[in-house]
């Protein structure tokens, strides 16, 4: 794969608020991003669309995308819940001149770094302790116990992954994650960060 802009991972366990994060920087044109969809084989949740969250597929396409090495990386990250990134996608987006940002699981962010060292910000999102993740991943209400419990025991192991990130926020306060970030991708990118009058300081 040909190189182009920026890739900017933004990993962290589910119901840390990464989503939130990557969301509010895609709004900040100076940044330049667009975001990575990815592939996945589970199914659609709620409001998602096909193509703009996700490229949902069923098990056996995304099990012929892997044979075919159509992907930069891809993870069973629950069991039977396939997820990756295309090659296809990225090359999409930086022949578009992007900077591209992805919102991915700790392995997958770790290997995409591994990839391409020099073009990639790694960033550790932290959820201020496991006992408030599992509220919020209650409050979010979209799945059964069994699959927040599952959630839960994934968090733990990958909290331990966060010094092998190059940057690490801790989303105690969700303003200030939001300002932390605009600033750490702006100075990465090269970029002035134009701040909101309403952005809180850091
Ligand atoms: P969810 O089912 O909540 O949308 O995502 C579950 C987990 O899979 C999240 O941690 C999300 O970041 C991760 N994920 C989403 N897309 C990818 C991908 O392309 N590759 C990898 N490795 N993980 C992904």
């Amino acid at each position: 794969m040909s190189t182009g802009g920026k890739l900017i991972i933004f990993s962290a366990p589910s119901g840390s608020g990464k989503t939130t994060i990557v969301r509010y920087l895609l709004e900040q044109p100076e940044l330049n991003l667009a975001f990575s969809v990815s592939a996945t084989s589970r199914s659609r949740r709620g409001k998602e669309k096909q193509g703009e969250h996700y490229y949902f597929m069923k098990l056996s396409e995304f099990k012929q995308h892997i044979k075919n090495d159509d992907f930069l990386e891809w993870e069973e990250v629950y069991r039977d819940n396939f997820y990756g990134t295309l090659k296809s996608e990225v090359e999409r987006l930086w022949a578009e001149g992007k900077n591209v940002i992805f919102d991915i699981d700790v392995a997958g962010g770790l290997r995409i770094k591994k990839k391409f060292p020099k073009e990639t910000l790694a960033v550790f999102v932290k959820p201020p302790s496991i006992d408030e993740l599992k509220i919020r991943l209650k409050k979010r209400s979209t799945e059964s116990d069994e699959k927040i419990n599952m959630r839960i025991a994934k968090a733990s192991v990958e909290l331990a992954t966060a010094p092998q990130f190059d940057k690490v926020i801790k989303n105690y306060d969700l303003e200030k994650a939001l300002h932390e970030a605009h600033q750490m991708v702006a100075d990465y990118i090269g970029v002035v960060p134009s701040f909101k009058k309403n952005e809180p300081k850091s």
